[in-house]
């Protein structure tokens, strides 16, 4: 694909709704909250749109899915929820992606970005999205990506993309 200027926040905005539709489309009983709190200032990265939709798609996928798991043995009244958070750092954007789902084991966190390394059944997750999101995200445009979760509580993870400094 072609890299270009992008509006961070309208890629965050279109990646979750492109996820929501996605999800809905396979399973109609679907339903996550989504929560966002996007910095009018986050700016423009120099994206390629394409790519880095599919990073934040995977993200979001999987953050979906761990809080309709939680779901499955929470209290009831217990909302799943996904936050997208996008704050201006100065240099870098901040996008945080966020679910109140399973959290993540360490032994599981030590993993995860392995290629083909999944917990999920058989036809439900090939292994591949953290993988592919941490080589666009880092490799194809210079950014970075870390998690915090709590084991049966939260996921966060954070990613940076450089900014786009306005001239003059
Ligand atoms: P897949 O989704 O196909 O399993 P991924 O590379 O996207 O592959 O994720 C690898 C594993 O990391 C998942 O199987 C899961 O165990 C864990 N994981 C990733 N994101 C989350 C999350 N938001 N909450 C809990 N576990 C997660
Ligand atoms: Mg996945």
């Amino acid at each position: 694909g072609e890299h270009r200027s992008t509006d961070v926040n309208a890629i965050v905005e279109e990646s979750l709704n492109l996820a929501y539709h996605g999800a809905r489309a396979e399973k109609p009983s679907f339903n996550v909250t989504l929560e966002r709190d996007l910095d009018p200032t986050a700016g423009m990265a120099d994206i390629y749109p394409q790519e880095i939709t599919r990073a934040f798609l995977n993200l979001i996928s999987n953050g979906f899915y761990a809080a309709a798991k939680r779901k499955e043995s929470a209290a009831e009244g217990f909302e799943p929820t996904l936050s997208a958070v996008t704050k201006n750092l100065g240099g870098r954007v901040e996008i945080r992606i966020r679910d109140n789902g399973t959290g993540i084991p360490q032994e599981v966190k030590e993993k995860m970005f392995n290629p083909f390394f999944t917990t999920k059944p058989a036809g439900e997750g090939t292994g591949l999205g953290l993988s592919m999101s941490h080589d666009i995200i880092v490799k194809q445009h210079g950014g970075t990506i870390d998690v915090n979760t709590e084991a049966g509580v939260f996921t966060e993870f954070i990613i940076t993309l450089p900014r786009v400094m306005a001239a003059g």
